[in-house]
């Protein structure tokens, strides 16, 4: 979350004056139906529908794509844990994979996890960076592997002039309350495939709409059993209004990231590389440090909003407890790392197996940008740049 304001006190303010909030109901103000017009319009895709969350539309774009028990699905060790959940969710097998000097998934690790069990790659383009996707697209062309792109954090920011989420199968995002624009939690689903579209839409709300609202009518797929993952038309009210500062948001983050690495350039502080610089969100600047001990050197001395990726939780696979101890269910029966047709495939999951990861995190330090520093703010925030680098780096 970046801005809000009384713009989208009274967007929601006019829905309980409606006092009609599903989507399906006759009268309403259509704020989901116009927010969704208006995403397909921003991005660039034909579909585009809005659920509860990020990851209810991992989960709804994978069980559209038919993947299930017996598959694999290649995620990167530097992602939230949202991402393997999901994969497991479906009853498929997250393989975890490396990532590279971008902080995003490296391809050469996703070639290296292939096996006949591989169904399809999630990249996930970390705080606004764009994974290497033309990379990841080749690899998918070659092995016939689907591409779904979790851009869960990087709302507003392209790789080569198309907006992430919209050049893979499908894409998934969040609005969450720490997403680039948010309702306090939500999702959507983007793609240009009518067939992942229609299945995706008919697994969030397989019981709902079909009564309500006939926004199924036309779709060639028959309905199925699927969940419920519907929103309110006050999602849609207030990520109408977000959508509208999005431009802004992602302007200034890129105009603050831009004028802090201008000014620490010859510092001999080292950025992470970028598969498209014009396109990342701006949210983050990573500086990559050549040992673990002048990382932590460098982030005692910088200050705050500054952290070492080492520490991000739940973002680093080691830390998914979850599925590091393969505790997928309640009932053993519905456990997918249990389940006979996904015995053999890959879930060797160790606290070091992918190494690379984990010393690249170690040695990785991130300022938080922030898209609404005053001059004066940004300034003081160089300055500390410099010095912790002037004292830190030899
Ligand atoms: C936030 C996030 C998710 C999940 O989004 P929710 O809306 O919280 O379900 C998935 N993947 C990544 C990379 C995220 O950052």
């Amino acid at each position: 979350m970046y801005r809000l304001g009384e713009e989208e006190i009274e967007a929601i303010a006019e829905v309980i004056r409606s006092q009609k909030f599903s989507r399906g109901n006759k009268g309403n103000i259509r704020a989901v139906y116009n927010f969704e017009k208006e995403m397909r319009e921003y991005m660039g895709a034909d579909y585009f529908f809005v659920l509860t969350s990020g990851k209810a539309a991992l989960i709804s774009a994978l069980t559209a794509m038919g993947i299930g028990p017996g598959d694999e699905v290649i995620v990167p060790a530097y992602t939230y844990i949202a991402t393997a959940v999901a994969v497991l969710a479906v009853g498929a097998i997250p393989v975890i994979v490396d990532v590279d000097e971008t902080l995003t998934i490296d391809p050469k690790a996703i070639e290296a996890n292939i096996s006949k069990y591989t169904k399809a790659i999630i990249p996930v383009h970390m705080q606004g960076m764009p994974s290497n996707m033309d990379a990841i697209m080749d690899i998918a062309k070659k092995h016939n592997l689907y591409v779904l792109e979790d851009a869960c954090q990087a709302v507003g920011a392209s790789y080569k002039g198309k907006m992430l989420g919209t050049i893979g199968d499908a894409g998934a995002y969040s609005f969450n309350s720490f997403k680039n624009i948010t309702a306090g939690e939500g999702g959507g689903v983007i793609t240009n495939n009518t067939t992942i579209y229609e299945n995706a839409f008919i697994y969030h709300d397989s019981s709902g709409i079909a009564w309500l609202g006939n926004e199924m009518e036309g779709f060639d797929n028959k309905l199925f059993v699927g969940t419920e993952y519907r929103v309110s038309e006050i999602t849609g009210a207030m990520l109408r209004v977000q959508l509208k500062r999005l431009d802004g948001i992602v302007a200034d983050l890129r105009e603050n990231k831009k004028k802090v690495m201008d000014a620490i350039k010859d510092t001999g502080l080292k950025f992470a590389p970028s598969n498209d610089p014009e396109g990342d969100c701006g949210n983050i600047i990573p500086m990559t440090f050549d040992d673990v001990e002048t990382a932590q050197a460098f982030l005692k001395e910088a200050g705050d909003q500054m952290d070492i990726l080492s520490n991000m939780g739940r973002h680093i696979y080691s830390n998914w407890e979850s599925i590091m101890l393969k505790r997928g269910a309640v009932n053993p029966k519905n456990d997918p790392f249990l389940r006979p047709e996904n015995q053999g495939l890959n879930m060797n999951y160790t606290p070091d197996m992918c190494q690379k990861t984990i010393d690249l995190l170690a040695r990785t330090v991130i300022l938080f940008i922030n898209p609404d520093w005053t001059d004066d703010e940004r300034q003081k925030k160089i300055d500390e740049l410099k010095a912790a680098a002037a004292k830190v780096l030899k």
